[in-house]
């Protein structure tokens, strides 16, 4: 039987969520208006009062925050309480430049662990679970997200943070570990670190794993399933929205319910901003209306999915996001053509390779190139180099099947490519170098 963390909101009626959006939208709005001077400036520049917002139907008249804003703002520009209300910070990961940092008051701090209570309850976790947090800890919001979700749940928590994966299976066998929480790309790696120990997924008490903060696919799914034994749900978040636990998968295992009594989510036209309706891809865009230190209104996220509001089998009624495909600027556009590395990923592991792989773009006289680098299992590797030359061009034709581009792939031995213990480094784009 599936259980809930919180049934009253999760299964709530979309009439009932709506009213409770609508009321914590309004006076979010005020909030941010008479204290954050930086927001109030956007509105009063579009012509925006706290009055104009009467429901979420206005939601479209706020003005839009994205990373800019918030490094132009930095650190300071966008809190809303008084530092002597804040008890935490965290930062971003910095994938995709400076970091930015965000602020939490208690109150903030009880509502994200809240969140995430619900995805450990949503993947089957109870008191009962030992939850093995394998996500880092520090400034990166993953590991005290998880760990606060824990607790909160009843868990016996682990807070192992990323890394020394030797350890970490040894305790994971000592200690009855039932439930993973990592990045995909170091669930991979514990993952194939089992099986080079000897030991079966039957040597461990795992059940489920809860694994996010990078995009993964549906084939880096089921080979992680298969090589922890256990079932994989998806988890998603931005530091600036608090961190994991914005949105979660239940037992469908089919897109990610988003906490909307928290969190009201939109899709837009990266290009021209116009709200999109629901089944098409477009950027996320998050409203927080409950935050208290950082609650940013309108905020882009830069990452790329599609809402669906169809019925769910779990019986809850929270709108769902599809697995983000990856961050519009993950997107390369290679001869023309738009690439996400997931699509890349694909066809590697539906071909029977490992997840570990890299990308390297550069131009060379004025033509992008692209050169795959697929690590071998060792049960593929071979010493003749005809057998390697063969499997190379099958594998670039699968490629371009899926692409319209033409790779080069280079196969390589076994381990020579490094292993991720938190968000992996897919991209190596050498055009920017030259820019
Ligand atoms: P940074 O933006 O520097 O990586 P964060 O650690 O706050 O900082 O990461 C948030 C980002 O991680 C999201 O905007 C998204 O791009 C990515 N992310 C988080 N969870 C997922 C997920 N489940 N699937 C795909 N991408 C995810
Ligand atoms: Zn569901």
């Amino acid at each position: 039987m599936e259980k809930y963390w919180n049934k009253e909101i999760e299964c709530m009626s979309r009439e009932d969520m709506k009213k409770l959006q609508d009321e914590r939208l309004v006076a979010q709005v005020k909030h941010v208006y008479e204290h954050v001077p930086y927001y109030k400036k956007l509105m009063d520049e579009k012509g925006v009062t706290p009055e104009d917002i009467k429901s979420t139907d206005d939601l479209h008249k706020l003005p839009f925050l994205s990373k800019a804003d918030l490094r132009e703002a930095y650190p300071y520009g966008l809190l809303a309480k008084p530092l002597s209300e804040c008890v935490r910070i965290h930062s971003t990961s910095g994938t995709t430049g400076k970091r930015v940092v965000a602020f939490y008051t208690q109150n903030d701090v009880d509502m994200w662990d809240d969140c995430v209570a619900r995805a450990i309850t949503a993947a089957g976790g109870t008191k009962d679970d030992v939850c093995q947090i394998a996500y880092g800890f520090g400034l990166f919001t993953g590991g005290a997200g998880l760990n606060g979700g824990s607790h909160k749940v009843g868990c016996l928590t682990l807070p192992m943070s990323s890394g020394s994966t030797n350890r970490q299976i040894q305790f994971m066998q000592d200690l009855h570990s039932t439930i993973l929480c990592c990045t995909p790309s170091y669930a991979a790696y514990i993952g194939e670190t089992v099986a080079e120990l000897g030991l079966t997924p039957d040597d461990l008490d795992l059940k489920a794993g809860i694994f996010g903060a990078e995009p993964w696919t549906e084939e880096m799914r089921h080979s992680i399933e298969q090589s922890l034994g256990i079932k994989a749900y998806d988890i998603y978040g931005l530091t600036e929205s608090s961190g994991p636990g914005v949105a979660f998968e239940c037992s469908e295992q089919s897109g990610m319910h988003i906490n909307e009594d928290n969190f009201i989510a939109e899709i837009i036209n990266p290009e021209t901003g116009e709200v999109l309706p629901d089944g098409e891809v477009g950027e996320l865009v998050f409203t927080s209306i409950t935050k208290e230190a950082f609650p940013l209104l309108r905020y882009r996220t830069r990452d790329l999915c599609v809402l669906s509001r169809k019925k769910c089998s779990c019986g809850r009624t929270l709108v769902k996001m599809s697995k983000p495909m990856g961050r519009s600027d993950d997107m390369m556009i290679i001869r023309g053509v738009n690439v996400f590395p997931s699509q890349i990923e694909t066809v590697l592991i539906a071909e029977g390779y490992s997840p570990n792989y890299q990308i390297e773009v550069d131009r060379v006289n004025n033509s992008d190139t692209l050169d795959i680098n697929v690590e071998l299992n060792p049960d593929q590797f071979s010493d003749k180099v005809k057998d390697i030359q063969n499997r190379e061009r099958a594998l670039s034709a699968s490629i371009k099947a899926m692409l319209g581009i033409n790779p080069k792939v280079h196969l390589l031995p076994p381990k020579s490519i490094t292993r991720s213990e938190g968000k992996a480094v897919r991209v190596i784009d050498k055009r920017k170098l030259h820019d």
